[in-house]
């Protein structure tokens, strides 16, 4: 089993031709929604009192729910965000972390031997305190964002030593180390524990980093972007739940997985939130998979 730590949220978020507010978001959300293609996926995380019955709903349609936590007292996790002309670029207005600002995760008994772990952009002191609870993963990957590198970085660092694995985003990965050029982000990230990382470049593609040698991808290409909210753990969630349907880990796998991560990334940038990721189906992804591969063949 395939189980998604990471938050569910409520997001607003602002682009120059519409407005969503209050919609479901969060990376657990995203994550699991896009795993959940390719393997049974089970979610950990807590919403609020105010979180609406049918994103609950919603959720139970496609995941486990039973690591999901609702608090009578708190308001859930609220993200506010902006984007301009140029949608690869976000302004964050607020980040309310309400409900998981003290949240000691616990996951049910059935969650226990997951052996596959993702760990979506999170506090990284709850990701590694999570990671105790599990009894012996095959594989974990994380994530994180800028908020928690700004914030937490020496637990970010902690965090990605305990991991098989980290995708993280251009700008994140340059921020990190202070350091300006992809590939000796990939390299120091592989240096301080994972086995490999993989760096997203938005509309230029991702970048995997393993056993010394670099891979690019070029993006899936799409005109009509709408959100690009949720892109990253879209990718995460089909490049874990790829990792684990498959239950390898070599280089082909790897550059499959950036494939799939690439392609469900692509599906969730069409509409907003996650209205176009809740209606993909195996076809869509396998229509997908067959043009992405049309494009190298020359
Ligand atoms: P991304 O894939 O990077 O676009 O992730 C977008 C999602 O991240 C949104 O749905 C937000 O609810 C969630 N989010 C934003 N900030 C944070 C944060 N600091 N920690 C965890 N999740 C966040």
């Amino acid at each position: 089993m395939l189980t998604v730590f990471g938050t569910i949220a409520l997001d607003t978020t602002r682009t120059p031709f519409h407005t969503v507010e209050k919609t479901l978001g969060g990376t657990a959300t995203f994550a699991s929604i896009s795993a959940s293609n390719y393997v049974f996926t089970s979610i950990v995380g807590i919403v609020g009192h105010d979180f609406p019955a049918s994103y609950l709903d919603l959720l139970k349609d496609r995941v486990d729910i039973r690591g999901l936590t609702i608090s009578q007292t708190g308001k859930t996790f609220h993200y506010d965000s902006s984007f301009g002309y140029d949608l690869s670029k976000r302004t964050t207005n607020k980040t309310e972390l309400n409900v998981i600002s003290n949240y000691q995760s616990t996951i049910p008994e059935e969650y226990v031997d997951s052996e596959y772990v993702y760990l979506a952009n999170n506090d990284p002191l709850q990701n590694m305190n999570i990671l105790k609870l599990f009894s012996k993963p095959k594989l974990i990957i994380c994530d994180t964002m800028d908020f928690w590198i700004m914030n937490r970085r020496d637990e970010v660092i902690r965090m990605i030593n305990k991991v098989d694995g980290i995708i993280l985003n251009e700008s994140e990965a340059k921020l990190l180390f202070k350091e300006s050029n992809i590939f000796t982000c990939a390299r120091l990230l592989g240096s301080i524990g994972p086995t490999f990382a993989v760096i997203n470049k938005g509309e230029n593609g991702s970048l995997l980093f393993y056993e010394n040698e670099f891979y690019p991808l070029p993006a899936y290409p799409i005109e009509i972007i709408r959100d690009p909210t949720g892109a990253g753990d879209s990718f995460g969630g089909a490049f874990m739940g790829y990792l684990s349907q498959q239950g390898k880990l070599d280089s082909k796998s790897l550059k499959n997985a950036m494939m799939h991560g690439n392609i469900m990334g692509s599906f969730a940038i069409e509409d907003y939130g996650i209205e176009k990721l809740v209606n993909v189906n195996a076809d869509d992804i396998k229509n997908r998979y067959e043009k992405y591969k049309e494009i190298f063949s020359f």
